[in-house]
C-alpha cells in the first residue's frame, strides 16, 4: 500500500464532511494520509458541523418548542408564558459543536491521519504547500493522490448596502437577537431560517424574487409549505427583491424594488453558495474549473489532472452532507480498495432523499410530478392531505400533505413527497423502498403502523389524477 517516494499516499484538503470521511476511511485501509484544515481543529467537521446541518437543526428544535408550549394547553398543560433566552441557546450550541470538533479530531488521529492546522495550496500534480497556522514560512509535502474537499461558502450579490447584511455563517452567533429579521432568498437556507427565527419569536419577512420558494421541488409541495409558513407567521413576499439597504437609527431600512420598504434589525442573504477555491492553486496546476469556479470531475471524481480528485460542495453538484460522504467513499474504494468482503462503492444521483427543515418540514425522494411527467410520460398521482391526529387537540391549524408519483406503465413509485412533522424521518425509510424499485402494488400490500401519519403512504387507494 505505502508508496515510499511520496510523503503520503493521499493528501486531503479540507476537513469537512467529504474530507474527513475520505481521510479516515483511506487511513483505515492502510494508506498514509494527511489532511489540512484551514480553520484548524475548531473547523473539523466543516460547514455541516460548524455552520450548517447540525447547528441549524439544533436551532430548529429550539424553535419547535414555541409551538409545543402553545399546543400543550389543549392536552391539559398549564404554564406561564415561557421566555426564550438566545444567549443560552447560542452557548449550548457552541459547546456541542466544540464537542463534535473534538470527536472529528479524535476520529482522524485515531485512524492514523496526520492533521495539519493549515491553509493548503496545490503546488504540482503531487505536491501541496501548507501555510501552517501561527508559523512563519511554508511546508511542502508530496502525495501520490490529492483530494480537494474544500466545500463552499455563502454568496451575496452586489447590492447597495451589502455591508449591512449577514450570511448564514453569521446568523448562528448574531447579537442581539433580531426582533425583526428580513431574509432574502427562497432556497433551503432562506426557508429554514425563516421558520426557525419565526419560531424563536422574531418578526420574519422572507423575500423571494421568483413565483414560489424552493424551486426544483414538487410544485404542490412548494405551494403547500409556503402556505403553512405564512399561516405560522412568516411574512413571505414573492416576486420581491431588494433595491438598497440603508442604516438608520431605527434599524436597517430595506428598500424594495418597485417601491415599498421593510424595517429590520438584521438582513440575512441566503442566495446560494459558491465553491471555496481561492488560493488553492488550481490554475497553476491546470485543474479544469467551471464558470462558477467549481472543480470539474468525471464519474470517478477525478479531475483532468489524474492524481487530483474532488468531492462535495466544491464540485457544485448536489450540496448535501450524505452526498459528500458517498462521493468520498467512491474515491477511497477506487484508490485503496473496498472494505473487506464488499464490492467497490458507486454513487447514483437518482433517488437521493432530502429534507428541508422548515416548519412544517419537507421530506422528498425521487421525481417531482412535473419531472416524472417529462421523463415517464404517463404518471398517476396519489395524494392525501389531512390534519395530524395531534392537532385535533393541540389547536394548531397545521396540515400535512403526502403525495406519491407513480409511473403508470411500470407501476413503480418514482416520487414520494411530504410536508409535515418529521418528514425527513419518515421519508428516509421510504427512500429505501423507492431505490429498491417498489411498485404502488407493493405500497398497497404493506401494512400501516397505526396511528401514524406515515401510514398514509401505504393507504392511498384512489388516484387524484393521471
Ligand atoms: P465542507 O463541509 O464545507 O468542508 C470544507 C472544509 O474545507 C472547510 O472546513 C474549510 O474550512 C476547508 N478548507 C477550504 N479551503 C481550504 C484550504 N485551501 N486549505 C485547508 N482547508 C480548507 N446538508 C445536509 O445534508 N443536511 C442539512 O440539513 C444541511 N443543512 C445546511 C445548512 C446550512 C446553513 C448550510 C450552509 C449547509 C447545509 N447543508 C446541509 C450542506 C452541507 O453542509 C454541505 O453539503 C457539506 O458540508 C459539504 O461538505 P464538503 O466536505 O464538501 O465541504
Ligand atoms: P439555494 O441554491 O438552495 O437557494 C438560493 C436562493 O437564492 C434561490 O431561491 C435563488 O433564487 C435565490 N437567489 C440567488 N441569487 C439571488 C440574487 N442575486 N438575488 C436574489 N435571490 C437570489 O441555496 P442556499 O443558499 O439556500 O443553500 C445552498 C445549498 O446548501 C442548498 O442548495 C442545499 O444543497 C444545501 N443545504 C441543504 C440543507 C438541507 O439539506 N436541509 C439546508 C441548507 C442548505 P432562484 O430560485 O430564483 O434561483
Amino acid at each position: 500500500m505505502s508508496t515510499s517516494s511520496f510523503d503520503f499516499d493521499l493528501f486531503v484538503i479540507g476537513g469537512g464532511s467529504g474530507g474527513v470521511r475520505a481521510a479516515r476511511m483511506a487511513a483505515q485501509r492502510g494508506a498514509r494520509v494527511a489532511l489540512a484544515e484551514m480553520l484548524g481543529t475548531d473547523g473539523l467537521g466543516g460547514t455541516c458541523v460548524n455552520v450548517g446541518c447540525i447547528p441549524k437543526k439544533l436551532y430548529s428544535y429550539a424553535a419547535h418548542y414555541a409551538e409545543a408550549f402553545e399546543e400543550s394547553h389543549g392536552f391539559g398543560w398549564e404554564l406561564d408564558k415561557p421566555r426564550f433566552n438566545w444567549a443560552t441557546l447560542k452557548a449550548n450550541r457552541a459547546r456541542e459543536i466544540s464537542r463534535l470538533n473534538g470527536i472529528y479530531g479524535n476520529l482522524l488521529t485515531g485512524s492514523g491521519v496526520t492533521v495539519f492546522d493549515a491553509f493548503a495550496r496545490i503546488d504540482g500534480p503531487q505536491a501541496v504547500v501548507l501555510k501552517l497556522h501561527g508559523e512563519a514560512g511554508e511546508k511542502r509535502v508530496t502525495a501520490k493522490h490529492i483530494l480537494i474537499a474544500t466545500g463552499g461558502k455563502p454568496s451575496v450579490p452586489d447590492i447597495e448596502g451589502r455591508e449591512h447584511v449577514i450570511d448564514s455563517n453569521a446568523i448562528f452567533d448574531l447579537e442581539p437577537f433580531p426582533q425583526r429579521l428580513l431574509i432574502v432568498g427562497g432556497g433551503y437556507i432562506a426557508s429554514e431560517f425563516a421558520s426557525i427565527f419565526n419560531g424563536l419569536g422574531a418578526k420574519v419577512t422572507q423575500l423571494y424574487r421568483g413565483e414560489q420558494i424552493l424551486r426544483g421541488f414538487d410544485d404542490e409541495i412548494r405551494h403547500f409549505v409556503a402556505n403553512e409558513m405564512i399561516k405560522s407567521g412568516v411574512d413571505l413576499r414573492l416576486g420581491a427583491d431588494v433595491a438598497a439597504i440603508v442604516k438608520t437609527p431605527d434599524g436597517l431600512q430595506v428598500k424594495l424594488q418597485g417601491g415599498g420598504e421593510v424595517m429590520a434589525d438584521a438582513v440575512l442573504y441566503a442566495t446560494g453558495r459558491v465553491p471555496t477555491v481561492g488560493g488553492l492553486g488550481l490554475d497553476a496546476v491546470g485543474v479544469a474549473q467551471g464558470k462558477g469556479g467549481e472543480v470539474i470531475v468525471d464519474e470517478q471524481y477525478r479531475t483532468n489532472v489524474p492524481s487530483i480528485f474532488a468531492v462535495g460542495d466544491v464540485t457544485s453538484r448536489i450540496q448535501l452532507t450524505p452526498v459528500a460522504l458517498g462521493e468520498a467513499m467512491v474515491v477511497v474504494d477506487q484508490l485503496f480498495g473496498p472494505a473487506a468482503g464488499k464490492p467497490p462503492r458507486s454513487m447514483a444521483y437518482d433517488f437521493i432523499p432530502t429534507a428541508v427543515f422548515t416548519h412544517p418540514s419537507i421530506g422528498t425522494v425521487g421525481l417531482s410530478e412535473a419531472d416524472a411527467r417529462q421523463q415517464h410520460g404517463e404518471v398517476t398521482i396519489f395524494r392525501s392531505e389531512f390534519k395530524a391526529l395531534k392537532h385535533t387537540l393541540s389547536g394548531s391549524t397545521e396540515r400535512t400533505l403526502m403525495k406519491l408519483v407513480v409511473d403508470t406503465k411500470s407501476d413503480r413509485v418514482v416520487g414520494l413527497h411530504m410536508v409535515g412533522a418529521e418528514a425527513g424521518e419518515i421519508v428516509q425509510g421510504f427512500a429505501v423502498a423507492l431505490k429498491a424499485g417498489a411498485t404502488k402494488a407493493v405500497f398497497d400490500s404493506t401494512i400501516g403502523i397505526h396511528p401514524t401519519a406515515a401510514e398514509e403512504f401505504v393507504t392511498m387507494r384512489e388516484p387524484v389524477k393521471a
